[in-house]
């Protein structure tokens, strides 16, 4: 099957700094596929070059199998993009927003407005101005916004970013039905793990212009190594200690009484007896969620990389 959107060899440079360094990847179509990458990894660069608000070095897009450079027209019909945070006009009413941007589009129906208003979840409030909107609904009215075109592909950065929980989740709820529902391939770049992991299917995952990893969600973000938080009553173990006994690859002092300790996915039995044999007494020990840099750090096996 065609991919939705393909990167062949895409290379960009701002002066001296690599954002995008031969870059490929296929995101397959009908899925929801996240990017992700620390701050300054070149997601955002990336996502650019996709609309052309920059242009490549060097390199090829295609969109649905059409070359962006060569087919613009055609390669940007089934795209729409959504970068930065949204912006209205404030004191008009939503409706009024999107009949504007609809008007510049043209080709878009009134009856195309009303489903977008229904499908964003905004039908009766869409005629409010923007001004009174949440962060979330004007992030929905954004997402609205670059479906105007009837796109089969959403380009999205970071379309959480700043937001809070309930907020993230309704947005990437919706995100993800307008993909199981309507047959919608979602782009959408972030750089927060927990996102991608629990809305994405598949993930491409990018570090200093570079692709580090790619794959299915669970098999890329599966943790192959666990880090447990362990409160101890007594002494504490020195961490360098710690770190030469073989199955750990990894331990932080994060309290005076407790170590964050990085090991492999099914030691954690282990190290409980092994602490208690060795003298210690652990009042509390459990999982706590990698971080994008510790998920750098199993990946690259790199401490500097991320
Ligand atoms: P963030 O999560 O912080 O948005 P990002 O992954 O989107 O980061 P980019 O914004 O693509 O990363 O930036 C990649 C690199 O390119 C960074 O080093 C950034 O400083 C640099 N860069 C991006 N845009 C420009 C520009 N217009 N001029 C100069 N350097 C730039």
């Amino acid at each position: 099957m065609t991919p939705a959107l393909a990167l062949e060899d895409l290379c960009k440079r701002f002066g001296r700094i690599h954002a995008v360094e031969h870059l490929s990847l296929e995101v397959p179509s009908g899925q929801m596929v996240g990017f992700l990458g620390p701050n300054g990894a070149g997601k955002s660069t990336t996502l650019y070059l996709i609309p052309r608000l920059v242009h490549p070095d060097s390199g090829r897009i295609r969109i649905f199998g059409a070359d962006l450079r060569r087919d613009f027209k055609r390669a940007i019909r089934s795209v729409g993009v959504m970068v930065e945070a949204p912006a209205f006009y404030e004191y008009l009413s939503a409706r009024r927003n999107l009949q504007l941007a609809a008007r510049i589009l043209g080709g878009v129906r009134k009856h195309d407005i009303d489903e977008i208003f229904e499908r964003i979840g905004l039908a009766d409030r869409q005629q409010d101005k923007v001004r009174t909107y949440s962060q979330g609904m004007k992030q929905r009215l954004g997402i609205g916004r670059a479906l105007l075109g009837r796109p089969r592909l959403l380009v999205l950065d970071e379309p959480t970013n700043g937001m809070d929980p309930e907020g993230t989740r309704e947005i990437l709820g919706f995100l993800q039905q307008r993909v199981r529902n309507d047959g919608l391939t979602v782009f959408i770049s972030s750089h927060l793990l927990y996102e991608v992991e629990e809305y994405c299917d598949t993930v491409f995952v990018i570090n200093q212009g570079h692709l580090v990893a790619s794959g299915n969600v669970r098999e890329i973000l599966k943790p192959q190594e666990h880090i447990v938080r362990a409160t101890f009553v007594g002494k504490v173990p020195e961490p360098r200690w710690l770190r030469a006994q073989a199955p750990i690859k990894h331990v932080e002092a994060v309290a005076p009484d407790t170590l964050d300790i990085m090991l492999g996915a099914e030691d954690s039995a282990w190290l409980n007896l092994y602490l208690l044999q060795a003298g210690f007494r652990i009042c509390a020990l459990y999982p706590r969620q990698k971080t994008l840099k510790e998920f750098f750090l199993s990946i690259t096996g790199d401490h500097g990389h991320a």
